[in-house]
């Protein structure tokens, strides 16, 4: 049985940028002898990466009610701009790790609403980066999951649009052309991630050429679950791990080749115990 890895697996920039931050207030907070450092939902979206940031003293924590005072790491995908203020009205001293990428985003739809357009956001309702944007967008703005959901929505004839970072391109341009059938004038922004792109393409391209792949990453995160579909699209059979200990030999019985791809936020080292027990067990 061959074993391929996918060409772009690791943390992407805006990962590694939240955890050296989250160190390095650490770091300070044990210097100052206050050592109270807190990320308000998980940081990334990776349980080890949660796990192993907890056990160094990093307190994950979901409403700031929970706490008083100390450091609040700002998690990659951002929080709206009322948290923000909600934070320093409390004398927390924040430490932003929006991934610069989801800044970019806040920016652009601060801008476009300076100018009056309606912000459409194509992505996860629910997902933490677009409730983070959604605060930027003001009352009247709209978010689209998929194209049915235009039917049910009031739209202005001034659209500004932006799509959440983890998106399939495919989606986001199926969507924003049926924008541009409804509306005078619209302002588009490609806001999906480079870094996500590689890993879709890697994962796409991996997928085609063997029996059977296998994602690494968190359950919970946005960008691993794309691999996943990416690979369910192309009819590949395909598990989502988030670590050695969930392999299951039964799932090799008569493969030849096994794709091994990982979401943005899952360490190398989680990907490589994964090769490493499949191949002791060949
Ligand atoms: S996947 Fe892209 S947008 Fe998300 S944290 Fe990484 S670099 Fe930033």
């Amino acid at each position: 049985m061959q074993i391929l890895v996918a060409k772009k697996i690791g943390f992407c920039f805006g990962v590694k940028r939240a955890i050296e931050l989250a160190y390095q207030t650490l770091e300070k907070s044990k210097s100052e002898n206050s050592p109270l450092v807190f990320t308000l939902g998980p940081i990334v979206h990776n349980p080890q990466v949660v796990r192993q940031l907890e056990k160094d003293g990093i307190i994950t924590i979901n409403d700031l009610k929970e706490i008083k005072k100390g450091y609040l790491l700002i998690r990659t995908h951002g929080v709206p701009p009322l948290v923000l203020s909600d934070a320093e009205n409390k004398g927390l001293t924040i430490i932003d790790a929006t991934c610069p990428l989801v800044q970019r985003i806040h920016k652009i739809v601060t801008n476009l609403k300076k100018e009056n357009y309606q912000i459409i956001i194509i992505g996860h309702k629910d997902h933490p980066e677009v409730v983070g944007i959604a605060g930027y967008a003001g009352k009247d703005h709209q978010v689209i999951e998929k194209i049915e959901d235009l039917e049910k929505i009031k739209l202005d004839k001034k659209l500004g649009i932006v799509g959440q970072t983890t998106l399939f391109i495919d989606n986001f341009q199926k969507i924003v052309l049926n924008l541009i059938e409804k509306a005078y004038e619209c302002r588009i922004y490609n806001t999906i991630c480079f870094e996500t792109q590689a890993r879709q393409k890697a994962t796409l391209d991996l997928a085609k050429e063997v029996d059977l792949m296998l994602v690494v990453g968190g359950k919970n995160s946005s960008n691993t679950k794309r691999l996943l579909e990416i690979c369910k699209e192309l009819n590949t059979p395909v598990y989502l791990i988030e670590g050695a200990k969930d392999l299951k030999f039964s799932w090799f019985n008569l493969k030849k080749k096994i794709g091994l791809t990982a979401g943005a936020s899952t360490p190398i080292r989680i990907t490589q115990e994964v090769l490493k027990k499949i191949k002791n067990n060949k």
